[in-house]
């Protein structure tokens, strides 16, 4: 089975146009409406200079029989006739302009809105979502799948419309001024429009494989410059840059493929257009010779068929980017169908929690994996106030506890209490803003350290961000850079270090003020100096609030009310340092641990 960036194809993305594909062409077509106004304008306007524009060709004809001397009814002089022309040219150009510019606000606007939708949705969806998508794969909905709707808008539907306009009734005016020779060039039509279809449908194919190559080549890039330090590490640029140049070359022959086969539809079409030019240009001649039509309506005549081959050979094409914006609004709305984690962005009823925790036999295997029981039967509780600290072994499953507590994953077997409901209960954004973490590693965002800061409570007022940052032992080191609180962090900014970050994130857990409080202990020990002044720090941080330690060393773990020992997903120990050392007469799993700590 062909697989795109690890994701199976979805059915969607297999279909060729029909019914459903095109209703879902309309589904993006929603986020038109509230410019419909403006929308409609460019719709006359496109009508307008299509019309406008076929009768050119009428008036050019006339130029040619005023000049012959035929009588008309209308024109006297070939001075009037050009002035005509000028005028034609004067009323196209103005409908134009607005039609270019109409549809290119609508199609900005509408798709800005479609951009903000599917980010929307996107932030909103559970955590479980993410674990089977990449972000380069998300990030390239956002870009490029909006942005080829944002062409079909702006550019193609309306080239559609006039092509299928000039088409239609370019055909019936030369009906109605040459029927003969309109007939006789009608022979070639069929032979034409079979042969667009069974490229177009070809082609599509190949486009769409091309794309889904060059996601593939997208995925290597983000991946490597994603965790550029291990690869750094491992000393293994050569070695990505090998794999992305295998990426690169399958986009390149499956582009050249593209290419040529694109290449060969346009130069057929072309072909078989002016080859239909000579055969029809040599029966008008001949009409002409026999006084059937005059020379003005043979001239009128040709121009109207190049208008009319010219709407046909673009339509081939406007067809093959119809099927691109198709396979792109069937990716969108995939994402927007996709379930909210529970009541995404209501307004939530103010929530205050006291941090009382009770895991009811709880038991939870991955969504992603879920032959593999990850806990098994916990079975706990915690205090409002206590101190617990999570040791264990490194994918014991200390880290699903937290991602459970935090709502992250569902719990199917058992249940998680906060204040004696059941968490599934709260509203989850009032749940969440109960609970803080300070994470093993701080993500900084591009930003000031004043807004990185309030990244744990947007509105703070600057002497709270000051207090909490003064609480968090950051105030020094804050104020020692030359802007302070404005100094820019992130990846375009100063690099904090280790324990200065630590800082930072507690600092934002104290403006957040959380019941309940979730320490992921950093594994690389910071210098005796900063040590100190972070540990100071998350205890002042602690006092009074539920805390839970995933804890590495043994200096916080002494200080903790209670040491939950976590093995392969069970409760193996639990109790004080002083009790769980006694276990076993010091041979219990928490003694070896720390043996094995100390060694
Ligand atoms: P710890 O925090 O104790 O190191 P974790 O809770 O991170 O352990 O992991 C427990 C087990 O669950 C491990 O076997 C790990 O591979 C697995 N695991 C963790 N996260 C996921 C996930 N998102 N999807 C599937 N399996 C996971």
């Amino acid at each position: 089975k062909r697989e795109r960036g690890g994701v199976p194809l979805s059915a969607e993305e297999k279909r060729p146009i029909n019914k459903k594909s095109i209703r879902q062409l309309a589904g993006v077509f929603k986020y038109v409406l509230p410019y419909k106004g403006v929308f409609m304008v460019g719709l006359l306007c496109l009508a307008l200079s299509s019309g406008t524009m076929l009768a050119f060709p009428y008036m050019a004809g006339q130029l040619l029989d005023v000049a012959s001397g035929k009588s008309n009814p209308y024109f006297s002089s070939i001075n009037e006739v050009a002035l005509a022309l000028i005028g034609i040219l004067f009323f196209q150009g103005i409908f134009s302009f607005t039609r270019v510019y109409t549809f290119s606000l609508v199609s900005e606007k509408s798709l800005a809105d479609l951009r903000k939708s599917v980010y929307q949705k996107i932030i909103w969806l559970p955590t479980t979502f993410f674990d089977s998508r990449r972000v380069g794969e998300l990030m390239s909905r956002i870009t490029s799948d909006v942005g080829t709707l944002a062409e079909m808008l702006s550019f193609t539907l309306a080239e559609m419309m006039r092509q299928v306009l000039t088409l239609v009734l370019g055909t019936l005016v030369i009906f109605y001024l040459t029927p003969k020779l309109t007939g006789f060039m009608l022979l070639t039509f069929p032979f034409l429009v079979i042969l667009a279809l069974f490229f177009g449908k070809y082609i599509r194919g190949l486009s769409k494989k091309t794309q889904d190559k060059l996601a593939d080549a997208n995925v290597v890039v983000e991946e490597s410059l994603q965790s550029i330090s291990v690869v750094k590490s491992f000393t293994n640029e050569a070695f990505e840059i090998n794999r992305y140049t295998r990426a690169l070359n399958e986009v390149v022959s499956v582009a050249i493929r593209t290419a040529r086969f694109r290449g060969l539809f346009i130069s057929f079409v072309i072909f078989a257009l002016f080859g239909g030019i000579v055969a029809v240009g040599w029966y008008g001649a001949s009409l002409v010779q026999n006084n059937a039509i005059s020379v003005g309506e043979l001239f009128s005549f040709v121009l109207y068929t190049s208008f009319i081959g010219a709407s046909i050979a673009g339509l081939g094409d406007i067809y093959t980017q119809l099927q691109r914006c198709i396979g792109a609004s069937e990716r969108l709305l995939e994402i927007l169908d996709e379930k909210d984690e529970a009541e995404a962005g209501l307004p939530a009823q103010p929530l205050k929690l006291h941090g009382e925790i009770e895991f009811e036999n709880v038991s939870f295997s991955y969504p992603t994996r879920q032959d593999f029981r990850v806990l098994k039967n916990l079975d706990f509780k915690i205090e409002p106030g206590e101190k617990i600290a999570l040791i264990g072994q490194s994918g014991s499953g200390k880290s699903t506890i937290i991602n459970l507590l935090m709502r992250f994953y569902g719990v199917k077997e058992g249940s998680i209490k906060v204040d004696g409901n059941d968490i599934d209960q709260f509203h989850l954004t009032a749940y969440r803003k109960n609970i803080g973490i300070v994470p093993q590693e701080v993500i900084l965002f591009g930003g000031t350290i004043q807004e990185n800061i309030a990244y744990g409570k947007p509105g703070a007022t600057f002497d709270e961000i000051r207090e909490a940052a003064r609480k968090a032992n950051a105030l020094e080191f804050v104020e020692s850079f030359p802007e302070k609180f404005e100094t820019v962090v992130g990846e375009r900014g100063v690099k904090l270090s280790g324990g200065q970050r630590q800082r930072i994130a507690i600092a934002r857990a104290i403006l957040k003020d959380p019941a309940i409080l979730i320490l992921d202990e950093a594994t690389s020990s910071l210098d005796a100096h900063a040590e100190v002044l972070v540990q100071e720090a998350l205890e002042k941080l602690m006092e009074g609030r539920t805390s839970i330690i995933i804890a590495h060393r043994l200096s916080t773990i002494k200080k903790v009310d209670r040491i939950f020992v976590i093995k392969e997903g069970t409760l193996a120990e639990v109790g004080s340092h002083a009790e769980l050392t006694r276990i076993n007469n010091g041979n219990g799993i928490y003694s070896n641990l720390l043996k094995l700590q100390l060694q």
